[in-house]
């Protein structure tokens, strides 16, 4: 009970320290926008408070049809806003700050364009980001935005969006709001699971799922321990969880999107069972993302080759898979990330395989050579802790080459800058049985077993171990 009080009493002094006599929270965002959802969130009411020296506004490609009675303040009172596609004209605001007000018919936008990107409908929830029903000025300004949402009795907004400093707002850079967080409206079922140094906020969108509600936070629980177990904390202090109830048979797609904070979105079909839950590897995949900053499009073969080579190795030190089968999948899975003819490097290469298992198989070496170079002392987990403590989250972009150079600085090795040099631009052929045999790893069809004499073996035995080497 102690050590769950504690964080309770640091909490209280936080706000009697920033209570009465702090006027501003924080400096004022650039562009705020008080969003009011009228029932269901069918339909909402936006008024937006925009920095001046912009011209048009616009929404996400295909939304313009769904803002109706745009209007822009002038001279103190409101004239129609005209609209052309997804664009909002606002010459009023090219002088200075200015306020401009629509709604948004996000029931009829669900309906007509549904896109899981964009706007769709899951049971009674409504699914949109705030890039789909937020007006934002064409041009970018530095600062930041806010949002501050309220919703009717019976419905809520949930947001992967960083919290804002107030109650009921959400914050981020401007840059991010063109490619936000998965957002929604309706009658979700909320939760909130601890992780380590941060938390998950769960939100179960209605419909039928075949396990408890109780099952469903546990299973949150295990992924972000075990994520949290490999990254050394749980990559960001807030991520949101979004569960879909689907029709199909188990755990299905998930997909995470940063920018500003970090969610993920996982259906869950009507049929997964707890023991289903407890095997899965989706959830884990999609919130080891959460601690890889976006790359560009070019090097997105690293986002899933890490997520894809860290997830069954998180599992096994959380101790919920053994050894055996992270090794099995590796023989299994690996060879699919070979060259093939005609194949031009990751960076130029786009397939599926290059891009799951090229990646996986990119991440495989690196972790070897860090080990063999350092005896065992750093592996990949340092460099990516490195990256995450440099601030290389999914809430952020950066180029390869900073998190290279992040990366290869905290394993005090450049092996991933040296690597990318070899593997980037063109194909590199990988021995991948000569590797089985000096990390001790012998495949009879879909079983493996160890060599424990095999020269790597000690390092094999570590990347899967409960404890982390000294
Ligand atoms: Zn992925």
């Amino acid at each position: 009970m102690a050590a769950r009080t504690l964080p309770c009493l640091l909490g209280l002094a936080g706000t009697v320290l920033a209570a009465p006599g702090t006027p501003s929270r924080g400096p004022k965002p650039a562009w705020s926008y008080e969003v009011a959802a009228g029932p269901g969130g069918r339909e909402l009411g936006v008024e937006a408070q925009i920095e001046g020296g912009v011209t048009e506004l616009t929404v996400d490609d295909g939304l313009g049809p769904f803002v109706q009675q745009a209007e822009v303040e002038r001279n103190g009172g409101w004239i129609a806003a005209e609209r052309r596609g997804d664009r909002l004209s606002v010459p009023s605001c090219a002088a200075g700050p200015c306020r401009v007000r629509y709604r948004f018919l996000l029931e009829q936008a669900v309906t007509e364009v549904h896109d899981r990107n964009r706007a769709f409908a899951q049971g009674g929830a409504l699914l949109a980001p705030p890039s789909s029903w937020l007006a934002r000025p064409l041009v970018e300004a530095p600062g930041r935005y806010r949002i501050r949402v309220s919703t009717p009795p019976g419905t809520s907004f949930v947001s992967g969006v960083f919290p804002g400093p107030e109650a009921g707002t959400y914050e981020a850079e401007t840059s991010d709001l063109a490619e936000a967080p998965y957002s929604g409206f309706g009658p979700f079922d909320e939760s909130r699971v601890p992780a380590e140094e941060g938390s998950v906020e769960v939100a179960v969108a209605p419909g039928d799922l075949g396990v408890s509600r109780a099952a469903i936070d546990e299973w949150a629980r295990r992924a972000a321990a075990a994520v949290g177990g490999y990254y050394g904390r749980f990559p960001l202090r807030r991520a949101l969880v979004i569960v879909l109830p689907s029709n199909r048979g188990r755990v299905g797609f998930g997909t995470t999107l940063g920018n500003g904070g970090g969610s993920i979105m996982i259906w869950v079909g009507r049929g997964a069972t707890s023991a289903q839950l407890a095997s899965d590897w989706v959830l884990t995949h999609e919130m080891i993302h959460l601690g890889i900053p976006n790359l560009p499009r070019t090097h997105r073969w690293l986002e899933e080759g890490i997520a894809t080579y860290v997830e069954p190795l998180a599992r096994a030190r959380a101790g919920t898979l053994p050894a055996e089968e992270v090794w099995a999948g590796l023989v299994k899975g690996l060879p699919n990330g070979l060259p093939e003819a005609g194949d031009r490097g990751l960076d130029r290469t786009h397939t599926w395989g290059r891009t799951y298992w090229g990646g996986a198989l990119f991440c495989f070496l690196a972790d070897l050579e860090i080990r063999e170079r350092t005896r065992n002392r750093r592996s990949l987990d340092d460099a990516l802790r490195g990256i995450l403590a440099a601030g290389g989250d999914i809430a952020v972009s950066w180029p390869l080459d900073r998190l290279l150079r992040e990366g290869d600085r905290a394993t005090g090795v450049p092996v991933l800058a040296t690597l990318h040099a070899r593997m980037g631009a063109k194909a590199e052929d990988v021995d991948l049985d000569a590797l089985w045999r000096r990390l001790g790893v012998r495949a009879a069809g879909e079983e493996v077993s160890f060599d424990d004499k095999a020269p790597l073996a000690a390092i094999r035995r570590s990347m899967t171990a409960r404890e982390r080497e000294p």
